[in-house]
């Protein structure tokens, strides 16, 4: 997408709004499955999370890829925008046995990461293939709210504990049809995932029933011109070579998965706003935008890098900025950022705003969440309307106790 097509959405559709550019994602999809064109079988389940609008998760699966779900509303939604069941699997951690149950119901593939729900969801359900979330206990990630694979993790089945795994699965006759991990966002590098790869098939040898083996996500996208990246089509390389001679040992044509989120979404995605007030202060210019951390929280959560683009003077003298938003606390996208000059008024674009961003928007300070776009064939498409006063209050319920109180005092 130009400058020019985002400034006809914000046009269009007001601001702030997001926008995602479809042609994006088909392409990164299309990289990560001719990276690995070399495997018999392969199935990318796109993880929901990173981007929920029914509309994206209808693109993905047009393309082929299936859904990785962590919630059993992800799964319904999944199932809304036309998802087979049977293309859906669910790697929650620390949901309740009924949720688990719920979705298995459905036929959905289940995916467990503890020894307790798998002693009873096996007891209960021994005919109900599962897969089992291990945790190689492989440090990677980019940060420590997003690695999630450490020994102290929250996240999947220890290795350690496989003679334990062996013994509920034989107690309870259950089938184990795919092993899995996701050791975090942002691994940088291949080698890591490789090495968490070997964990992975060591332990797959130990199960006779497989289908799959799921290798989860975490890789890298750039969020700045040279930033570093998974070199995607290397690690496709190396990986294929593994997988297809571990099959040979297994005896058994094996299905290769990923659950992409981030790779796929990330860099489609831009979060425009207008530039509602240039302020100079003695040290510092601030360009106060119409939106806050409610609607992009990433900079303040994870500390991440949007590049910032003014869409409406893209080649105009670079000056520095700090953009901020209107939230009453601290709320800052960006400090001394070079942009080109602004006006109050102009639209400037955030890039890297397709994954964990429009789906960790909240109202506070009683915002609206902005409107979606999704840009198809050239043309723009309103996939969510910016929301209304009315969505602020449909679930409030109005007691009216007070009236008598006001009226003694
Ligand atoms: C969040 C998540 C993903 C996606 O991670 P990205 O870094 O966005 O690719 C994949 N698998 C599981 C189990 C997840 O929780």
């Amino acid at each position: 997408m130009t400058n020019e097509h985002l400034l006809a959405v914000a046009k269009e559709h007001g601001s702030p709004v997001y926008v995602y550019d479809s042609e994006k994602i088909i392409a990164q999809y299309n990289r990560l499955s001719n990276a690995f064109k070399k495997v018999k079988r392969v199935k990318l389940n796109y993880a929901v999370k990173a981007l929920s609008n029914i509309a994206i998760l209808k693109l993905i699966n047009s393309l082929g890829a299936g859904l990785d779900t962590v919630s059993i509303q992800e799964v319904q939604l999944g199932l809304k925008a036309g998802v087979k069941p049977e293309d859906i699997i669910f790697t929650p951690n620390g949901v309740s046995l009924q949720e688990i149950e719920e979705v298995s119901a459905l036929g959905v593939q289940i995916n467990i990461d503890n020894l307790s729900i798998l002693e009873q969801f096996g007891s209960k359900h021994p005919n109900t293939p599962v897969c089992i979330r291990i945790n190689p206990h492989v440090l990677a990630g980019g940060n420590s709210k997003i690695s999630v694979g450490h020994i102290d993790s929250k996240f999947g089945i220890s290795i350690h504990q496989i003679p334990h795994i062996l013994r509920i699965v034989e107690n309870t006759n259950m089938t184990i049809n795919g092993i899995h991990m996701h050791t975090g966002s942002d691994i940088l590098d291949v080698e890591v995932f490789l090495y968490a790869s070997e964990i992975l098939f060591e332990t797959a040898s130990n199960f006779k029933d497989l289908d799959f083996i799921d290798f989860g996500s975490g890789f890298k996208v750039p969020y700045k011109e040279g930033d570093i990246e998974t070199n995607i089509e290397e690690f496709g390389e190396k990986l294929t070579k593994r997988f297809n001679a571990f099959c040979k040992e297994y005896g058994k044509e094996l299905t290769l998965g990923f659950e992409p989120g981030k790779f796929l979404v990330s860099e489609a995605g831009y979060f425009l706003a207008k530039v509602n007030v240039v302020k100079q202060t003695t040290s510092t210019v601030f360009a106060g935008i119409d939106s806050g951390f409610n609607h992009l929280i990433r900079p303040m959560f994870y500390n991440s890098h949007h590049e910032i683009v003014n869409v409406s003077n893209p080649d105009g003298r670079e000056r520095f900025y700090s953009v901020v938003g209107y939230i009453c606390e601290t709320d800052t996208f960006a400090t001394n950022r070079r942009i080109s000059e602004i006006t109050e008024g102009d639209i400037i674009a955030f890039k890297n705003a397709g994954a964990y961003c429009f789906s960790m928007a909240s109202n506070y300070n009683s915002r609206y969440r902005p409107a979606e776009v999704l840009w198809y064939n050239g043309e723009a498409h309103l996939i969510r309307k910016r929301e209304t006063f009315e969505d602020l209050t449909k679930n409030q319920v109005d007691v009216d106790l007070f009236s008598e109180v006001t009226e003694s005092a």
